[in-house]
């Protein structure tokens, strides 16, 4: 799809969210969150459910929490617009409760479809409600900083979902903010492997043999130097 059929898939989708009555969500509401970014970005970040900020507004992450994913962006070089950044809910759970599975499920097909419109590369869970739609049978505390294979059912066809803390989480404990610039130092090298996935799923195991160079084993990672200047735009 062209970034001009993208972004128009995208806005009506946006506009079906803000219209939306079909899970008790929309009865508190001030304004739906569907999600923004560039529509032909490989890396989408799906985060929980709109704060109150989110709900204020009608645009994600933009509170605290917010900041705190634009700083961790900005430490790999990337910003907020470079990616799409959505969520599970697109409305505010009141009192900033956990969404309900009732309204999860409801809410699903929206998460789905933008996921069919943007065909990301790599998909990365900030928190665990989110990384439970794309890593079940985990938990965060075991898979943050972590890649895995994301089912088709989900509708990103073709990614590898990275698990991440919730910005929010991070906010509460040091020791969780400082896990967070660790685990999102890993994403540029978890994009170089999603699209290697992605452009030879033959290859997805076993992993190549490192190259030698004469009897020195060369690392088939990518080097830091290589992957501290990846971008999106290659
Ligand atoms: N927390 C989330 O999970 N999503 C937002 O959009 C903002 C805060
Ligand atoms: Fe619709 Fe999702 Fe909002 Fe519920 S949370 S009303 S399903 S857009």
């Amino acid at each position: 799809m062209t970034a001009p059929d993208r972004r128009a898939a995208l806005d009506a989708l946006a506009a079906e969210v803000r219209a939306c009555t079909a899970c008790r969500l929309h009865t508190g509401r001030t304004n739906a969150v569907p999600g923004e970014g560039d529509p032909m970005t490989e890396v989408v970040f799906v985060g929980e459910g709109p704060g109150v900020n989110e709900d204020r507004l009608g645009r994600p992450f933009v509170g605290r929490a917010g900041d705190l994913l634009v700083r961790l962006l900005a430490s790999i070089g990337w910003q907020r617009d470079d990616v799409f950044i959505t969520n599970v809910v697109k409305c505010r759970p009141p009192d900033n409760r956990d969404p309900e599975p009732a309204e999860v499920a409801a809410c699903a097909p929206y998460l789905h479809r933008q996921l069919t419109v943007l065909d990301p590369a790599l998909v990365v869970t900030l928190g665990r409600h989110s990384m439970g739609r794309f890593m079940p049978g985990t938990t965060i505390t075991r898979a943050h900083g972590t890649s895995a294979p994301v089912d088709p059912a989900t509708g990103a066809a073709h990614a590898t979902v990275f698990a991440m803390y919730h910005p929010a989480a991070a906010l509460r404990a040091a020791a969780v903010e400082a896990a967070s610039f660790a685990d999102v130092a890993r994403i540029p090298a978890a994009l170089l492997e999603a699209r290697r996935l992605r452009d030879h799923p033959a290859a997805a195991s076993p992993v190549p043999a490192p190259q030698r160079i004469g009897s020195a084993p060369v690392d088939a990672q990518p080097q830091p130097s290589e992957t501290d200047q990846l971008t999106l735009f290659t």
